[in-house]
């Protein structure tokens, strides 16, 4: 679920209920038509991530909306971007959990490792986190982050 919000694509039946929706409709206004029926294909898949259950906490704090998160024009992944989101990387709580790393202490400071911890708390990352900040203007936390990134290209 988180993969599939992360990347931007909707779940495969909610694409299908979108084009049975689509068949069935007999007009004239295709485009018109296309982009009501994914607005309300969004509309389902929210509810779908809002309601779904707690296994996706992290990526859900960090994309809480994803009708914005897709319509994002330069929403782009790379590597790291994509182990931040998911929490699926080399964090410390993630490696432990998948029997890489017997603990997941952080090898920095020795604090619990997550990626909130990696990215928001760890004192390793302070400098490039106040500069960030400074230059974005605002506060980069765990609530605030993929609304800055939206914000602009440059964020
Ligand atoms: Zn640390």
């Amino acid at each position: 679920m988180a993969a599939q919000v992360i990347a931007g694509i909707p779940p495969v039946t909610l694409l299908i209920e979108e084009g049975l929706r689509l068949y069935s409709r007999d007009d004239d206004k295709l485009r018109t038509t296309r982009l009501l029926e994914r607005s309300t294909t969004l509309e389902k898949w929210q509810r779908v991530w809002s309601d779904h259950s707690e296994t996706e906490m992290w990526s859900k704090t960090l994309i809480p909306d994803v009708r914005q998160w897709v319509s994002c024009k330069h929403r782009r992944l790379d590597f790291y971007l994509t182990q931040f989101l998911s929490g699926h990387g080399y964090f410390g709580d993630y490696t432990k959990r998948m029997g890489i790393t017997k603990g997941s202490i952080c090898g920095y400071c020795g604090e619990e490792d997550s990626p909130e911890h990696t990215i928001f708390v760890c004192q390793r990352w302070a400098a490039w986190r106040s500069n960030t900040e400074s230059v974005i203007g605002a506060e980069v936390n765990s609530r605030s982050i993929t609304i800055l990134m939206m914000k602009s290209k440059e964020n």
